[in-house]
């Protein structure tokens, strides 16, 4: 009998890591491809570190401004905080704590309606939007991007380590990797390869975490 030669497939786009930033990624270009196909070296459902998370989210809420966030946000991550990358994640910050609310993830509140927050480091504008019971938002944030993906046919694979992405000239055309629990090769052809690995394990602003992010 013939053995096996690997796991081959194709697709649009190849989103490597399956974590928040994997997920919201390939749900977005659902929109506008016809397959997406994300790939995680752990367990197909684990959600990445947002899984594991408390799921308390910064938010720009539509009162704030966004230059006092940001400067509370570079005081928070010790000055190493790429401040437009930050800009831009801040002002969309908004819609996707409602997309959240929308998908019935329910921030807490008080009696009057006003949304509760944990301030951080007595700032300001740095605080904490969380969800009860408290700690278990992370968990329920990933059990709803899952949902989503599955709803918009996005196509999820786990156990896949990938090692290498494959390029032509400049372009990444896909990736090879093994499966973890097999050892089978994996192959995947793709028109376009977006790396969701993540660069930071932990908050660095934590010091005594390492910020070793398993992407880098
Ligand atoms: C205990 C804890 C509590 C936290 N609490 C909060 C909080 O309350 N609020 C908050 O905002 N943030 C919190 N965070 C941080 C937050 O969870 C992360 O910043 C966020 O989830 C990162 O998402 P990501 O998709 O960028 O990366 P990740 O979730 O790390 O996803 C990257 C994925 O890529 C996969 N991957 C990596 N290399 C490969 C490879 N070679 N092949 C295949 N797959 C690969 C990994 O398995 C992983 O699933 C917390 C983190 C932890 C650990």
């Amino acid at each position: 009998m013939k053995e096996p030669r690997g796991y081959e497939y194709t697709t649009d786009l190849l989103v490597i890591g399956c974590g928040f930033s994997g997920m919201w990624a390939a749900m977005r270009a659902r929109d506008f491809l016809d397959d997406v196909l994300v790939v995680d070296k752990g367990p197909r459902d684990w959600g990445g570190l947002g899984g594991l998370s408390g799921g308390d989210m910064i938010v720009k809420q539509p009162d704030m401004n966004l230059d006092d966030l940001l400067d509370d946000l570079v005081y928070y991550y010790d000055g190493l905080a790429d401040q437009r990358l930050l800009s831009r994640i801040l002002t969309q910050s908004y819609d996707r704590f409602m997309d959240f609310e929308n998908w019935g993830h329910k921030f807490v509140r008080n009696d009057k309606g006003e949304l509760c927050f944990i301030p951080q480091r007595a700032l300001d504008y740095m605080r904490y939007y969380y969800y009860h019971p408290y700690g278990m938002g992370g968990i329920d944030k990933a059990r709803l991007l899952k949902r989503e993906c599955e709803k918009r046919g996005v196509r999820r694979l786990g156990r896949v380590v990938i090692t290498d992405v494959i390029t032509d000239g400049d372009r990444a055309c896909g990736a090879v990797g093994f499966h973890a629990q097999s050892g089978m090769p994996v192959f995947i052809r793709a028109r376009a390869v977006l790396l969701a690995t993540n660069t930071g394990g932990w908050k660095p602003s934590y010091h005594q975490n390492t910020p070793a992010g398993e992407g880098v």
